[in-house]
């Protein structure tokens, strides 16, 4: 079986976006791959975050991996500083990747927004980090957003890089999995911004843990427009980010979605859209609340998903350091 590794941060409330364009795609596939899933809580540092926020978070995070399906019969599940070589590997990469290659990353650009006085070097290494999770399990596939897009073909090149400069296959050269539909879900307030954990607006995103009733309060004020065209349209990122999301929960075609509210109005779809929303986080809700509260075991699951992978990272930094002449 081919190898699929992925991860989300510990840094917020996961939101549809995290789900609709990765996690549940990880769900989806996870019989066909040998699966390595991961709770990147040192990506969670590079920007300040409450010490205990960010272990609470850690906890929640791996009870929604597993409240959403993913089964450990498939699954490896573990949090990303429990692992240390993924450190030890990223300070060696860092060696091995050009500063103007990073200076490209958008992502960086956009959370940096230019205050690099108080931006960390972390930050402007995550895509190292990123690199160094991934080629570490020697990953053929890595199911992300559309975000991640950039960070994974920099992951290609820093392994190519390497290969070539050894001239050796040290590293597995990636693929990222980026699915047509709902791979970048857009704010509810601002439709030009993506989704994001990280947005300080808590309207600008639907939570995978909010009741229905705060479900229905968000989606009634996601942004639209003033054509009042339940229509799938680039030039209206509103309510096509809205159809997006109906679109994945409903596994409908465009043309039939569209067909399903010809001469309706944004009333109906956003109601529409709010009941389907309500019936599918419902029983990952009530599994959730299920797994949080036996936090014994969910230490138990970290531990296990560490254990198992540990050698598998082991054996690569050891050859690393063989090859560069370190150790
Ligand atoms: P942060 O704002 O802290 O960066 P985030 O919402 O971007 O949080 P991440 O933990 O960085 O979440 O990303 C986890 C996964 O979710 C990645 O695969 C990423 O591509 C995906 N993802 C994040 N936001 C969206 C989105 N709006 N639409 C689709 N996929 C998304
Ligand atoms: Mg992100």
């Amino acid at each position: 079986k081919k190898r699929t590794f992925s991860g989300v941060q510990p840094t917020g409330n996961i939101h549809l976006g995290n789900y609709l364009g990765a996690i549940r795609n990880w769900v989806v596939g996870q019989a066909q791959y040998e699966n390595i899933f991961c709770i990147v809580d040192l990506h969670a540092i590079t920007l300040p975050i409450d010490a205990r926020e960010l272990h609470e978070n850690t906890r929640k995070l791996a009870a929604l991996y597993l409240a959403v399906g993913l089964d450990l019969e498939h699954c490896k599940l573990f949090v990303q500083s429990h692992v240390q070589e993924h450190a030890e590997l990223t300070w060696i990469l860092n060696c091995f990747t050009p500063m103007g290659w990073l200076n490209r990353m958008t992502q960086f650009k956009t959370k940096a927004a230019d205050d690099l006085d108080s931006v960390s070097n972390g930050l402007y290494s995550y895509p190292v980090l990123m690199a160094s999770d991934i080629l570490l399990y020697h990953a053929h596939y890595v199911p992300v957003g559309d975000d991640q897009r950039q960070h994974v073909e920099l992951t290609r090149d820093i392994a190519q890089r390497f290969n070539s400069l050894y001239k050796q296959p040290v590293f597995t050269l990636p693929q990222a999995q980026i699915r047509d539909v709902a791979a970048r879900i857009m704010s509810l307030s601002e439709p030009t911004k993506k989704m994001s954990k990280s947005d300080p607006d808590p309207q600008s995103r639907i939570n995978l843990l909010d009741d229905p009733k705060v479900i229905k309060k968000k989606i009634g004020r996601a942004q639209t427009d003033s054509e009042r065209l339940v229509k799938f349209d680039p030039q209206r990122p509103g309510i096509t980010s809205l159809l997006s999301i109906y679109q994945a929960i409903t596994g409908k075609e465009q043309a039939v979605i569209e067909a399903e509210f010809e001469g309706k109005g944004y009333g109906d779809f956003k109601a529409a859209l709010t009941e389907q929303l309500v019936a599918t986080l419902e029983p990952i809700q009530k599994r959730y609340y299920e797994y949080i509260n036996d936090m014994a075991e969910l230490e138990n699951i970290l531990k296990q998903g560490a254990d198992a992978v540990r050698p598998i990272a082991q054996e690569t930094v050891c050859n690393v350091k063989t090859v560069v002449g370190l150790g």
